[in-house]
């Protein structure tokens, strides 16, 4: 699993919802494209018990209830 990974989400207003894990702070982070609003979830010391990689995929599996409410419901426009 790549570190660079980012998973984008679109809005119904078009703007992205982006994903993207960073190892070196332990967080994943997701952030609208639209408002400014963002998420950052932690990985607790739990989720290292199946590895680094079990740990961002499961913080990541965290932040999806928010991105997709994002998604549904940003009806910002999308900035720049
Ligand atoms: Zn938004």
């Amino acid at each position: 699993m790549s570190t660079e990974s980012k998973i984008q989400y679109v809005t119904v207003a078009g703007a992205h919802v982006t994903v993207t894990p960073h190892p070196d702070e332990k967080v994943t982070k997701a952030s609208c494209g639209g408002c400014s609003q963002y998420e950052n979830e932690a990985w607790h010391l739990d989720y290292f018990r199946g590895g680094e990689s079990y740990a961002a995929q499961y913080a990541e599996e965290l932040t999806r209830e928010w991105v997709q409410a994002r998604a549904e419901k940003c009806r910002a426009l999308p900035r720049g």
